[in-house]
């Protein structure tokens, strides 16, 4: 399968992350995406690695302000007295407060939902490459596309991930939402119906949160059951959209430990509706975390389960885009890629 990556992405390593009251060392970091491309090169993929910048305005659906806090807001950071290395919010709005002043302590409760998306220097230029890598392998999939080119699908290798962060808000990890941003640049140009299935363990509640008054964009997601899981406030079956996107947004919440059988039969139901949207292009989220070893494990998908799920999503017949989320270092993780690559392959 035709990859994309930026060893840009890489300038982004967080070092820190809070876990039940512990500070211990981010999962996401930069080894994640070697492990990831090593394991891809070693069964075959051809991986094309992206230098360039790309000013597109997919981008466009972050909020300008958010933008430059993401750009800017280290510099500010950097000089308070006594300041980390990393920018880590310690206050945020609480529901009852309604003030945005514009103190880099209080930006940074403002755009960072949790402690889990510390911002260091080159944090900006690594979530950046990430778009890059996504725009580039989305363009890709398009040209074929539109030639009727057999192999219609691609895999774009994105770290930091991205299905946390909302319009304006950073979380999880994450900080530009890749799948929203591949989204938003196919109905750019010229595409009307889009689906995004979110495989990670972790609802996608920014990629929820973004289209959740649309219906150009259809958002299904299964993910471990948020009453007792991140990201907790959102993911719940109740969540359909609203106004125009009434109808148009799916929650799969399902149990802990839940393994490969049970999974499979929820993905199917979830393929159902996708079929039924008749969307031109698939995005997937594929998280890896749903890894019955990864370090953050919730669910209990085996590899062989994620090479099943490849199949799956694969017998969709539809243009695809997987882009990378979360999945975490374990011992499986490379394989785990490699089965969902070579089950999304052999299906088609
Ligand atoms: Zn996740």
């Amino acid at each position: 399968m035709k990859i994309f990556f930026s060893p840009k992405t890489q300038n982004h390593s967080p070092k820190t992350f809070i876990s039940r009251g512990h500070v211990i060392e981010s999962p996401e970091r930069a080894e994640r995406a070697d492990i990831l491309r090593t394991a891809a090169k070693n069964a075959g993929h051809t991986i094309t690695e992206i230098f360039s910048e790309h000013h597109h305005s997919a981008l466009d659906i972050h909020d300008e302000a958010y933008i430059s806090f993401l750009k800017n807001g280290w510099q500010q950071w950097s000089i308070l007295d006594g300041s980390s290395k990393e920018i880590i919010p310690n206050v945020h709005p609480g529901r009852n407060m309604n003030a945005n002043p514009s103190a880099i302590v209080s930006a940074a409760g403002y755009y960072q939902a949790d402690t889990a998306c510390p911002i260091g220097e080159k944090t900006w230029e690594g979530a950046k490459a990430s778009a890059d890598t996504v725009i580039a392998a989305a363009s890709y999939l398009l040209d074929r596309h539109k030639n009727n080119e057999h192999e219609n699908f691609v895999y774009s290798l994105c770290r930091p991930p991205g299905h946390h962060a909302y319009a304006d808000q950073a979380g999880g990890f994450c900080f530009l939402n890749n799948c929203a941003i591949a989204a938003n640049f196919f109905l750019k140009q010229g595409l009307t119906k889009i689906a995004i299935l979110d495989v990670d363990v972790h609802h996608g509640n920014g990629t929820q949160g973004i289209f959740y008054e649309r219906s150009d964009v259809l958002t299904v997601s299964l993910h471990g059951d948020p009453s007792e899981y991140y990201p907790f406030f959102a993911g719940y079956e109740e969540e359909v959209g609203l106004a125009n996107g009434k109808n148009f947004n799916i929650n799969f919440p399902l149990s802990r430990g839940t393994a490969d059988i049970e999974y499979m039969r929820v993905l199917q139901k979830a393929l159902r509706k996708i079929k039924d949207f008749k969307p031109q292009i698939l995005i997937i989220a594929l998280g890896l975390d749903a890894s019955e070893e990864d370090p953050l494990a919730f669910l209990a998908l085996t590899t062989k389960g994620f090479l099943e799920l490849g199949k799956v999503i694969a017998s969709a017949k539809l243009p695809t885009i997987i882009v990378q989320e979360g999945g975490y270092i374990s011992p499986i993780l490379g394989d785990n890629l490699t089965a969902t690559l070579k089950g999304f392959e052999n299906n088609r």
